[in-house]
């Protein structure tokens, strides 16, 4: 069994979409295939909540109107067939009938998530029946039905795996499953997601829930490249990454893939592809548990980052003093990211500002705090044990001039990470593009 991801853009027009069955339908082995809704309607979705939000009830309508015009067009370009295309018909007016009736009712957040459903629910829905109409007997797999997480937002895995394998079971001649990513059940039942760009992130659930032989991410991009090819003239794709340097770069800002989706795949040693479904012969980049020894292989970088540091008057000596800032963290469900300490203070970072102005209330009554905001993380990622010297020098080397606000080292022997103020990130990362790397074609 294959799972196969494809995103917003690998669906995004009814060719697309065509493009899909055709390259999850080539081989005969048994297949999951997970898709996003089609690219832009997530956005309008959360558009649509956001008007609701501020009671701007016709803006609401007037985008769920345009949206609308572009399923009805998509669907009748997708179907081919007096028959199917009623079908199409009839799916696209369920779902926005649902959008309707939602912008007169009272907004909350869970008639938000409902919102934020309907993108995914109308892409799988079209999706297998097109399929059908090929005559493809493709079974739908309702997330709904089997993706679930727990109060604290983590994937429950016993329940995931019990049922979809009881589902799949009611089809035991079936070759070809359709799901939806992203959405879920909560620890309400009711509907939630996995946050924007969580497909991959249910592709990998999936994927370790049905100890698949591989899990296939199908993007428009030939694979994860060693910088941000946005802002780096020069980048090259990876070959081979393992699951520890995936995990840093998705987690540290490589946007090709959710930064929680590789834990389930490492955790059931399956290994991930990222392909590209504009080449689909191209080799892409294999994620697995073999580990390149190679000192540098990428570099990510996350913006939006907080630096604060805490300065106590006693630390010195003070016992304790780590977990009490640690437990405000906690309290605000905040995750810190970088941290560095002396023997008076402690720098740390967040990327969640929600709760900011209460962690700051409250960390002050543990020493002098300072805040600065709008930095970037840079992450370094390789096989860089200490015992290996001479990485840090070449890091710090290219980028002298820059002002390093935090340098974090240590905590794993796979990354590097330097805190900068935004304005340098353009700066650092192409600094760094052009004295780590030894390029393929050098
Ligand atoms: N449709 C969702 C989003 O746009 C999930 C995904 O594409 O992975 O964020
Ligand atoms: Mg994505």
């Amino acid at each position: 069994m294959k799972v196969l991801k494809f995103g917003g853009t690998s669906v995004g027009s009814p060719e697309r979409m065509h493009r899909v069955a055709e390259l999850a339908t080539q081989s005969a082995e048994p297949k999951i295939v997970v898709l996003s809704a089609v690219s832009g309607t997530t956005n309008t979705l959360v558009q649509i909540g956001k008007a609701l939000q501020m009671q701007q009830i016709a803006e609401a309508d007037r985008l769920v109107t345009d949206l609308r015009k572009q399923y009805d067009k998509f669907y009748q370009k997708l179907l081919v067939g007096e028959e199917v295309q009623k079908e199409g018909e009839v799916i696209v007016a369920a779902h926005f009938e649902v959008l309707s009736n939602i912008t007169q009712e009272p907004f909350n957040a869970d008639v938000e998530k409902e919102i934020l459903a309907q993108g995914e629910l109308l892409s799988t829905k079209l999706f297998t029946t097109y399929l059908k109409s090929q005559g493809i007997p493709a079974v739908l797999l309702p997330a709904l039905e089997f993706m679930r997480i727990d109060a604290n937002q983590e994937p429950d895995e016993v329940f995931i795996q019990e049922r979809l394998s009881a589902l799949m079971d009611q089809h035991p001649d079936t070759q070809l499953f359709v799901s939806q990513g992203y959405i879920c059940l909560n620890s309400q039942n009711r509907i939630d997601n996995l946050q924007r760009g969580g497909s991959d992130y249910t592709a990998s659930l999936i994927g370790a829930a049905v100890r698949a032989e591989e899990i296939q991410i199908w993007t428009d991009i030939d694979g994860m490249h060693n910088n941000d090819p946005r802002i780096v003239k020069r980048t090259f794709r990876i070959d081979r990454l393992s699951f520890d340097e995936a995990a840093e770069l998705a987690y540290f800002g490589a946007k090709i893939l959710h930064p929680f989706t590789v834990r389930p795949a490492q955790r059931a040693n399956i290994p991930v592809r990222l392909l590209n479904t504009m080449q689909p012969d191209a080799p892409g980049t294999l994620i697995s548990d073999h580990q390149e020894d190679r000192p540098i292989t990428a570099i990510a970088a996350k913006d939006g980052i907080t630096a604060i540091k805490i300065k106590s008057s006693r630390m010195l000596l003070a016992y304790g003093f780590l977990r009490k800032v640690f437990e405000v963290f906690e309290k605000y469900k905040t995750s810190i990211d970088l941290i560095t300490t002396s023997e008076v203070g402690i720098s740390l970072t967040i990327d969640d500002q929600q709760y900011l102005t209460s962690i700051l209330q409250e960390l002050k009554t543990y020493g002098e705090v300072e805040v600065d905001s709008n930095h970037t993380i840079v992450c370094v990622v390789g096989n860089m044990p200490f015992q290996k010297v001479g990485v840090l020098k070449k890091i710090v080397d290219a980028i002298d001039d820059i002002p390093i606000r935090m340098l974090s080292y240590g905590g794993s022997r796979f990354n590097i990470s330097l805190l900068v103020d935004n304005r340098y990130k353009v700066e650092t990362l192409n600094r760094l593009n052009e004295h780590i790397f030894t390029f393929p074609d050098q």
